[in-house]
Formats: structure tokens, C-alpha cells, sequence
């Protein structure tokens, strides 16, 4: 069963070559957005991991993690928070400015969406250098919040993220069906 639905998931992923830029394996999902029985066995996989761990919020990482993370939260019965590049949303943001290969990035939350007393799992489709995430969990720990963890479809092992990501995850799961 459980082999099934991973064969199911990476038959749905589409690599494609050199996307956005030469030397780049882009990890297309949109095949696996559009066959019902794979979404529906990702996101439910994905919401298992969050009860699992406890969570009381399902964090969505702009862009591909809004759509996974909000029918995550859903099948949880957890409430979404949105984590957006910086300017899109209207109301008092925490911002994380992060490094990226060339120049940097920033990401905003609402501030008040996160309470002290939050658990909060942190949902994407692909964790490549980590970069993203752990800005994320910074803006977590920053609004001071806990981190149940942060679940992934897939690591891109070479890009060594899970290791970048060790001391802001600071004992909490970093899961990559
Ligand atoms: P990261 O380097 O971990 O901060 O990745 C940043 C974002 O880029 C993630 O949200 C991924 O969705 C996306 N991403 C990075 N590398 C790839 C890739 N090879 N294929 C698809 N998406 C990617």
C-alpha cells in the first residue's frame, strides 16, 4: 500500500530538463495536481504527518505550497497561514530576509496569525537548498511559535537542505515522502 502510493506519486512527477535555467532539474507536480487520486493520496499523507506530529496550523510556502498545504489543513482540521513573498500581504508582517545563490529573498506572515501556544508543520512541494523553509521556521520561532516539523514531497538530497535546515528545526521532523 504504501509502496503503491509513492510509485503512484513519482509517476506523477514530471522532470524536466533545464527549467527555470541550464543545469536545473525542474520537479514539474502539475501532472500529479491533475489526477485526483494522486492529490487526494498526497495530501492525505501530508495530513497524516501533521496530526501525527502534532500540529496545530499547516504553514503553505508560496507558491506550490499554498496548494498543497491549504486541503492539507483542511483534512487536518487545521487552520492555513500563508507565508508570502515579501509585500502581498495587507496587514503587520513579520519579514525573514534569506540568501539565495545569487542575491537574496524575503518571505512576510501575518504576525497575529501565529500564537505562542501554536504547533505549526510546514508544507512544500520540493525542499532543494532549504533556503525557503528555513526562513520560514525562523519567522515561526521569531513570531514565537513551536514547529511541529516540516513535510515535504521531495528532497533534493544533493542540495544537502535537510542539513541547513538541523539547527532551525532544532529536533523537530523534516519529512519527505
Ligand atoms: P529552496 O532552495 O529549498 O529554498 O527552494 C525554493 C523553492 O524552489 C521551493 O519552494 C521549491 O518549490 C522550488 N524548487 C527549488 N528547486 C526546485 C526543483 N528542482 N524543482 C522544482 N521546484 C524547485
Amino acid at each position: 500500500e504504501l509502496v503503491d502510493v509513492n510509485a503512484l506519486l513519482l509517476s506523477r512527477i514530471r522532470d524536466v530538463p533545464d527549467y527555470p535555467e541550464p543545469g536545473v532539474l525542474f520537479k514539474d507536480i502539475t501532472p500529479l495536481l491533475a489526477d485526483p487520486a494522486a492529490f487526494t493520496a498526497l495530501t492525505g499523507a501530508l495530513a497524516d504527518l501533521s496530526v501525527r506530529h502534532g500540529a496545530t496550523k499547516v504553514v503553505g510556502l508560496e507558491a506550490r505550497g499554498f496548494i498543497l498545504g491549504a486541503p492539507v489543513a483542511l483534512r487536518a482540521d487545521l487552520g492555513f497561514i500563508p507565508v508570502r513573498k515579501a509585500g502581498k500581504l495587507p496587514g503587520a508582517t513579520l519579514s525573514q530576509r534569506y540568501d539565495l545563490e545569487y542575491g537574496s529573498a524575503e518571505i512576510e506572515v501575518h504576525a497575529e496569525d501565529l500564537k505562542p501556544d501554536d504547533r505549526v508543520m510546514v508544507i512544500d512541494d520540493v525542499l532543494a537548498t532549504g533556503g525557503t523553509a528555513e526562513a520560514s521556521l525562523r519567522l515561526i520561532r521569531r513570531a514565537g511559535a513551536q514547529v511541529a516539523g516540516v513535510a515535504v514531497l521531495m528532497e533534493l538530497g544533493f542540495l544537502n537542505g535537510r542539513e541547513r535546515l538541523i539547527p532551525a528545526l532544532d529536533g523537530a521532523p523534516l519529512e519527505a515522502l
